[in-house]
């Protein structure tokens, strides 16, 4: 038997929020389009199950691995892929011509190795601009260089070419100055370029559809939200309205009745205050666990929150089922996920979902809930042949 610890994870509840963010942009007034972010393996679900689960409803996919968007197309999406980097080398061009895919172009060069190409037809261009994030994208001196690049590649026409910009502080609270003061700024590098008001534009992230949907215009960039951790550290994902698709979850492996006064883990950063029921989690910090999570940290066992004692260690942790007597060794535990959002976890540990859910090891497998659902009745149905 496999050590008992997976993330399932739930396609149906990525389909809605991936309708959800649809739905929240259109508030904005136009129907905005809704690239589905699935960069770093769609935020550690897994490039081709998310993919495949938003296969017949995104309008596209945006990803920065020319390598993985080559397996989008094998995988038999048509949908058009935008990478948000763009492309590397002159050299990566034969493969984005080939597989019709739309790049980012954030510098002159990426203009300049885009003319060196040749290519036959120009691939759609998603424009950035450096609004204040300060980050990747043009500033104003360096557009009339790249209409002049443009020009001679013939993409501005035909809906070819498309403006975008990235906000910084959409998630923040109090941004919404900083929104303000990016579109002031993006509007104003436009000014001497009057084609540009008829091109469509591409600005709002997740933070940025939930707060300010004003700012969805034509294509919206929504990621975390999808995978129904909230941007904000004010606002859970549940009273956003989206669901969570990733659950980590393994069971207890081992139980210690200690006294009070005794220690727990490395460093022994744990002291029983009181005779403890001390439960042992299959998950450590090489499973993906944040190794900075404190003790105290929440996790759900037996369906019942409860906390963390001491230190995460490599390959387990210590959680308190002094108050759940009923729990003990094999109890179902759910690190996060159903039951235990992500945000909470990962706020405790001093970071964000993003990085918890990108950080999941490669060692933990990953299976979608058709997938588990399947297996157990499969497995139900042999035990009866018995
Ligand atoms: C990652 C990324 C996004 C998605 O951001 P979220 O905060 O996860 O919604 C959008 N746009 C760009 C350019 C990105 O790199």
């Amino acid at each position: 038997m496999p050590r008992p610890i997976e993330a399932v994870v739930d396609l149906a509840a990525l389909r809605h929020n991936y309708l959800l963010a649809r739905r929240r942009a259109a508030r904005g007034g136009t129907a905005a389009r809704a690239w589905a972010v699935v960069k770093a393996n769609a935020y550690g679900h897994g490039l081709l199950r998310a993919a495949a689960a938003l296969g017949d409803v995104a309008d596209g996919f945006a990803l920065l691995d020319i390598d993985e968007a080559v397996r989008l197309r094998q995988a038999g999406i048509r949908q058009p892929i935008l990478l948000l980097e763009g492309f590397f080398t002159v050299a990566d061009l034969a493969a984005c011509s080939e597989h019709e895919l739309s790049v980012v172009i954030h510098c002159l060069d990426q203009l300049q190795m885009l003319r060196q190409a040749r290519l036959p037809r120009c691939p759609p261009i998603h424009l950035k601009l450096n609004s204040g994030m300060n980050r990747l994208g043009l500033v104003a001196g360096q557009l009339p260089a790249a209409r002049e690049h443009l020009a001679a590649l013939a993409c501005s026409g035909g809906g070819g070419l498309t403006l975008m910009t990235h906000f910084a502080e959409a998630d923040a609270d109090g941004g919404e100055a900083c929104i303000r003061w990016q579109l002031e700024r993006f509007a104003r590098m436009l000014d001497d370029w009057p084609q540009a008001a008829a091109l469509p534009v591409s600005l709002a992230n997740s933070a940025a559809i939930l707060r300010y949907p004003a700012t969805a215009r034509d294509w919206v960039r929504p990621g975390i939200m999808l995978y129904g951790g909230s941007p904000f550290a004010s606002e859970d994902a549940a009273s956003l309205g989206l669901r969570p698709v990733m659950t980590l979850r393994s069971t207890i492996l081992a139980l210690q009745e200690i006294a009070a006064g005794e220690r727990v883990g490395y460093g022994g950063t744990f002291v029983a205050a009181r005779p403890t029921r001390v439960g042992i989690v299959a998950c450590g910090y090489a499973d993906g666990y944040p190794r900075h999570a404190p003790g105290g940290t929440p996790i759900v066992v037996d369906g019942q929150r409860t906390r963390t004692l001491g230190r995460v260690s490599m390959d387990m942790l210590a959680c308190d089922l002094t108050d759940l007597p009923a729990a003990g060794v094999g109890s179902p535990v759910v690190l996060w996920g159903e039951g235990m959002p992500a945000d909470e976890v990962a706020t405790a540990a001093g970071t964000i979902s993003y990085e918890l859910f990108c950080a999941l090891a490669r060692r933990v497998p990953v299976r979608s809930v058709g997938e588990v659902a399947q297996e157990s009745s499969r497995a139900g149905s042999e035990e009866g042949n018995e």
